[in-house]
């Protein structure tokens, strides 16, 4: 499957999924920090739209003008510490309905001259499906076309109801119904939010609803290609990634989005020279402190660091010299648990899972220094340290991950060697001993296998088959 790179994440309040080198992205509810890091990843030529939920849906229209200005006041301190030289449009009210066409285009060209004041850019309309009846409002918008710059796009919404139904053009690709087109000619689009939902009365609210991943990715590969098609569509973003209300669950691509990276389609932004590389690592663990490697950097897996098997409690050191972030990621977000993020110029430098952290957030550390102690936190299924090395300028895989092995000077001759995670070298399975332990870690072996099998390490998911019953032998041949 090829999924064009123009699909981009929605992302509320934030992911830790990967994103990879898609070429619009949209950050609903971020702080300015997230912003940063996302840009950090993507680079500066992708076109990063940002949005702020208004608590409740409060959207008043009564007095445009003067609202519009509200809403630039709430947001200007966001907006103005980012600079005007940024990718990146500001998107305004949400899905206005029709009815209030005439008021919504006075709020948004106010919006837009306040934007344009400071030199900032927008995303306008942010309106929701289309259908037939919409033609005369294009009419109604002119004023607000009239009034863009040539760095602000036309934002609009787009789902469908399944897979037959991307190919109704008032769901997806609307703006190039010649009545629609004429309005919008040598204008930028972005279509900020797509996926399956209720439209027209059809459907249901949330691709889970009515498809499986196999089919939501289908759905995505065959839109995306339709927007690849159209020069003027700078990218547009699936809903959603991030949120945790309940509403938006049957919607949620965490699980799905690192097959849709896995499948871009064009290459990605090449690596720059290689002089790049030239960064010089101290091991993050005591050789003496790993068991073994239970999983190398392996963008086929995919995994995208290195995972030391270890004790808890074992010191976790800075690989190298920079500001060290002090960091959480929830188990239920995927995540890295408690870790230290060190950051230079060039490098985010990852050490997850920690039990403790010995470091305080923002402190500007030295290659060596204690900064934690190893764990079992966050996304881990047994006491590791996850290592990972991201380049910022990028490389060809998520994240601009690279490997971190060939940068380690380790102070032995032979550094560690990779052995695959199974429950035969697990830790936490070894150190099973009741009869519930043992069911738990075997149940989790055998989600894991076929997660494995799914994701398409058909390999992997064999090995591990191979020792959960050399495993289950084993426990067998221990009981009297
Ligand atoms: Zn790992």
């Amino acid at each position: 499957m090829t999924i064009s790179r123009k699909v981009g994440p929605h992302i509320i309040g934030g992911t830790s999924v990967p994103i990879g080198q898609p070429t619009f992205v949209k950050l609903v509810d971020v702080s300015v920090e997230y912003y940063r890091e996302i840009r950090a990843i993507v680079g500066p030529d992708v076109l990063i739209e940002v949005r702020w939920a208004e608590p409740n849906d409060y959207q008043p229209l009564d007095d445009p003008e003067r609202r519009a200005q509200e809403w630039w006041n709430k947001r200007k301190g966001w907006i103005l510490a980012v600079p005007a030289s940024d990718n990146v449009v500001y998107a305004g009210y949400n899905e206005i309905g029709d009815e209030k066409a005439e008021a919504f285009c006075l709020f948004e060209v106010e919006r837009m001259r306040c934007l344009h004041e400071w030199d900032r850019s927008a995303a306008v309309f942010s309106l929701g499906v289309g259908c037939p009846g919409d033609i005369g409002l294009w009419g109604v918008y002119d004023p607000v076309i009239r009034a863009m710059r040539p760095r602000d796009v036309i934002d609009l919404h787009e789902y469908w109801v399944d897979n037959a139904d991307v190919d109704n053009v008032w769901h997806v690709c609307r703006f190039t119904i010649p009545e629609i087109a004429v309005h919008l000619v040598g204008k930028r689009i972005v279509v900020s939010e797509i996926g399956r939902d209720v439209v027209e009365s059809k459907g249901r609210p949330g691709w889970q609803h009515t498809t499986n991943a196999e089919g939501f990715l289908a759905d995505l590969e065959k839109a995306g290609r339709k927007y690849h098609d159209q020069p003027n569509v700078v990218g547009c973003a699936v809903f959603q990634l991030g949120s945790a209300d309940v509403r938006w669950r049957p919607f949620n691509c965490y699980g799905i989005w690192p097959t849709v990276v896995y499948d871009y389609g064009e290459a990605i932004v090449p690596a720059p020279a290689s002089s790049a590389d030239t960064l010089a690592l101290v091991p993050p663990i005591d050789r003496a402190d790993i068991v073994r490697i239970t999983r190398g950097f392996d963008p086929a897996i995919p995994h995208y660091g290195i995972d030391y098997s270890c004790l808890v409690g074992r010191p976790v050191y800075a690989a190298c010299d920079g500001m060290a972030r002090v960091l959480t990621d929830t188990a239920a977000n995927g995540g890295f648990g408690r870790y230290v993020r060190i950051e230079t110029p060039n490098y985010r430098v990852y050490t997850a899972h920690l039990s403790e952290w010995l470091v305080d957030d923002g402190a500007q550390v030295r290659a060596g220094l204690r900064i934690g102690l190893s764990g079992n936190t966050g996304n881990s299924t047994g006491p590791h340290l996850h290592f990972e090395v991201r380049r910022n300028a990028g490389s060809s895989h998520l994240h601009g991950a690279i490997d971190p092995e060939p940068l380690i000077v380790w102070a032995v001759d032979e550094p560690p060697v990779a052995e695959p995670y199974l429950p035969t070298n697990d830790p936490f399975t070894q150190a099973a001993s009741t009869e519930k332990e043992r069911y738990t870690k075997i149940r989790w072996w055998i989600e894991e296998r076929r997660r494995q099998y799914e994701a398409g390490a058909i390999a992997y998911a064999d090995q591990i088959d191979a020792a959960l019953i050399e495993q289950m032998y084993t426990w067998e041949g221990s009981l009297t």
